[in-house]
């Protein structure tokens, strides 16, 4: 994968690409940090869609399916994407102005309901996608919706194509930046070892 006029190429990428235009987008950005989401949702489908619908008021710049690791853009590289919100990180104040979002499709935070886990939209997960571990920013143990290996190493491609263009200050989780308000990527997103591999930081 490569980045060409602010947009993700193939490059000999095994991993599908697709260019959808959101029309939920800021003004020029020059991007500093790379911030980590997931959607919490209900299929990478249907988070383009809502992406891409001027009521969600919300978009980010690339959307990677948890089953293919399909990547699809919805924002180019230099135009603000609305994916933090308010947030806050060493002094600056709403990250959208300063930062690149990849949302990664997964359910996100779970809890028991009638024997299965289930998120806030009441999805079902089977018991083999789910991790029990406490997030580091609370303090007692709930269910998260594990990312798939296709998922994490085509988030990788992007995120290191990403940096040999825009040459991140550092990459973190909307968790980080919304501190309390947001909880995502979560605990089963490998985010030390991700930013090391990115960043060189080995
Ligand atoms: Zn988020």
């Amino acid at each position: 994968m490569k980045i060409e006029k602010h947009r993700l190429v193939k490059n000999g990428s095994r991993f599908d690409m697709r260019y959808r235009e959101s029309p939920n987008r800021g003004g020029a950005l020059k991007p500093r940090f790379l911030i980590m989401h997931y959607t919490a949702g209900i299929g990478a489908g249907g988070a383009i869609s809502w992406l891409c619908d001027p009521q969600a008021k919300a978009s980010a710049h690339f959307v990677i399916d948890r089953e293919t690791g399909a990547v699809t853009q919805l924002v180019d590289g230099n135009r603000v994407a609305w994916h933090a919100g308010q947030s806050e990180w060493n002094g600056l104040q709403g990250l959208n102005q300063f930062s690149i979002g990849i949302e990664l499709d997964n359910a996100g935070k779970l809890r028991r309901e009638g024997g299965k886990w289930v998120n806030w939209a009441k999805r079902v997960i089977p018991d083999e996608e789910v991790i029990e571990m406490t997030h580091k920013h609370e303090s007692s143990p709930a269910g998260w919706h594990t990312y798939s290996a296709v998922q994490i190493e085509s988030a990788l491609e992007v995120a290191l194509a990403l940096h040999a263009a825009y040459r991140f200050e550092d990459i973190l989780g909307h968790e980080d930046v919304s501190r309390g308000r947001k909880s995502d990527p979560g605990p089963a997103f490998p985010l030390t070892s991700f930013v090391a591999r990115v960043l060189g930081r080995m």
